[in-house]
């Protein structure tokens, strides 16, 4: 008895056995059904999960992305050419990782991390999946401290602070990468590591940016992540998540980080092409039915971390380009409710001359006023209504010369007001001359000057602040405290300069 036991157990594992490699092999083995532009559908790979990296013929390798009931889509890294219908794939049971760490700053990198600046290739022995689930909330702490943008308008009545997502949203060609940019110049010696993420622009901008943040003395603590107009779908798809892991491995070494996303309408662009591609069904706009997720996932990495955690931060600045200022369109209103608020530019302010051009009104920041410092909040606190009751009665006062002393004021105020949010480009401020300008604005100092002498008060404010006794304690006393400083010191030290200058 025991031997026909025996016997009967053996031929049992062995069958076992036989069919466990059996589901092993029809598991992660695959066959391409159809393969077109960037994208191949692959059936036979039952257990793929979301994400998982597949092997394709000549090294090609692809993501797969959708997961349907009888086969799989997968994007493509590679070049589809190599890849025919009836090829054998596998899967790797791996997700996609690039290379980080700090061997990357002062670097232009495609989405893989490999260098595309013709400086010799980048070594680096750590490697992120570029999919990741975001910090929860334990692991998080409320923004509470600022990111300068060093842009008056912003950091007056929009400031950003770290670990927040704020929006820069506006037509084409309205400053929208400017004001992207001058954030990141003027991030110069705080420790903040700026990462510049393009997609889907022309080769002649990434250049510019590159060329620019070179002569700012800016590239040393940036990374460029470039996926340009001419790269493939799956390359400019993919380009944000690369972006936000190389952001994630500072912040996890509790630094800060600020990356820019410019920009997300081409992102999404991108997406439905690929989504098209894998014959998924296209809704609204023909975006697919998870386009809100593209971005929800993404932007949701940007964070805060706790003292625990090591404190360190990613702030995101996303870019989308409107079409004729339209906000209520489907990819503006979807990251306008993931992010925290956004800065709104107008192409009609842009071509007056008003730059940035950023429309105050339909600007705001959710989070970032906690974190601004108490100097400038308290003499920024009127300029929004400043400005909303200069713009109503702009618009009245065309009609009718016969105007009241009080409305004369109130427009003369306004023209100042937005005469000084003027700003050039790459003209970054330091905090201590936004509080000093925005204080002679906002109480009143500069009612005597004439509009046409303003801005040479401004430059003479600034350079007396570096350079005059007042000045210098000025500074040193609002930097140390953060608080407002003392009103006669002040009141004083811009009627001298206000004197002298003109
Ligand atoms: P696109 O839609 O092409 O991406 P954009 O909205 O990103 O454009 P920018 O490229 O930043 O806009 O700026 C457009 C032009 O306006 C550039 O030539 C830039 O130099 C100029 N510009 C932007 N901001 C200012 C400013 N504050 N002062 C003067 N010129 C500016
Ligand atoms: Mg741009």
């Amino acid at each position: 008895m025991a031997n026909i036991n025996l016997s009967e157990i053996s031929s049992l594992l062995k069958e076992k056995i036989k069919n466990y490699q059996q589901v092993i092999a029809t598991d992660s083995i695959g066959k391409v059904i159809e393969v077109g532009d960037s994208i191949a559908l692959v059936s036979g790979l039952d257990k793929v999960m979301l994400n998982e990296l597949i092997e394709f013929p000549g090294g090609v390798m692809g993501i797969a992305q959708s997961l349907e009931s009888d086969h799989v889509g997968a994007i493509l890294l590679g070049d589809s050419s190599l890849i025919k219908e009836g090829d054998t794939v596998s899967a790797t049971g791996r997700i996609l990782e690039v290379p980080v760490g700090e061997c990357f700053l002062g670097r232009v990198v495609n989405p893989l991390g490999e260098a595309i600046d013709g400086l010799g290739s980048i070594v680096s022995d750590v490697y992120r999946p570029v999919e990741k689930k975001a910090p929860g909330v334990m692991a998080r702490e409320s923004v509470n401290e600022p990111l300068q943008t060093g842009i008056k308008v912003i950091d007056a009545l929009v400031p950003i602070g770290k670990g927040q997502r704020e929006l820069i949203i506006g037509d084409r060609q309205t400053g929208k990468t400017s004001i992207a940019i001058d954030t990141i110049l003027n991030q110069k010696d705080t420790g903040v590591i700026c990462i510049y993420v393009a997609i889907g622009q022309k080769e002649s901008t990434v250049k510019s940016v590159y060329e620019t943040l070179k002569d700012n003395d800016a590239l040393r603590y940036s990374i460029i992540v470039s996926a340009s107009a001419s790269t493939p779908a799956p390359l400019q798809y993919l380009a944000p998540y690369a972006g936000v892991t190389m952001a994630e491995y500072f912040m996890e070494k509790g630094k800060d980080a600020l990356i820019i996303y410019d920009d997300l309408s081409k992102h999404a662009v991108s997406y439905r092409e690929l989504s098209l591609l894998l014959h998924r069904p296209p809704g609204r706009e023909a975006y697919p039915g998870d386009v809100f997720y593209l971005h929800s996932r993404l932007l949701e990495r940007a964070a805060k971390l706790n003292k625990e955690l090591g404190g360190g931060s990613i702030t995101a600045l996303p870019i989308i380009e409107t079409q004729a200022g339209d906000i209520s369109a489907y990819i503006p209103t979807n990251v306008i409710s993931i992010t925290d608020g956004q800065i709104f530019l107008q192409t009609d302010y842009f071509h007056k001359g008003i730059r940035p051009a950023i429309n105050a009104g339909l600007s705001v920041s959710r989070v970032g006023g906690s974190a601004q410092i108490k100097a400038i909040k308290k003499v920024s606190g009127t300029l929004r209504l400043d400005l909303a009751a200069y713009r109503e009665l702009e618009s009245f006062s065309q009609f009718g010369s016969d105007l009241d002393d009080d409305t004369k004021t109130r427009l003369d105020r306004g023209a100042k007001t937005v005469e000084i949010l003027k700003q050039g480009l790459h003209k970054t401020l330091r905090v201590e001359e936004e509080y000093i300008i925005l204080y002679a604005l906002t109480r009143g100092l500069l009612d005597k000057v004439e509009l046409s002498d303003i801005r040479k008060v401004e430059e003479a404010l600034y350079s007396n602040l570096r350079t005059n006794e007042k000045g210098k304690e000025i500074t040193k006393i609002l930097l140390e405290t953060k608080n407002s400083v003392d009103d006669e010191l002040v009141k004083s030290f811009i009627n001298d300069t206000i004197k002298k200058a003109i």
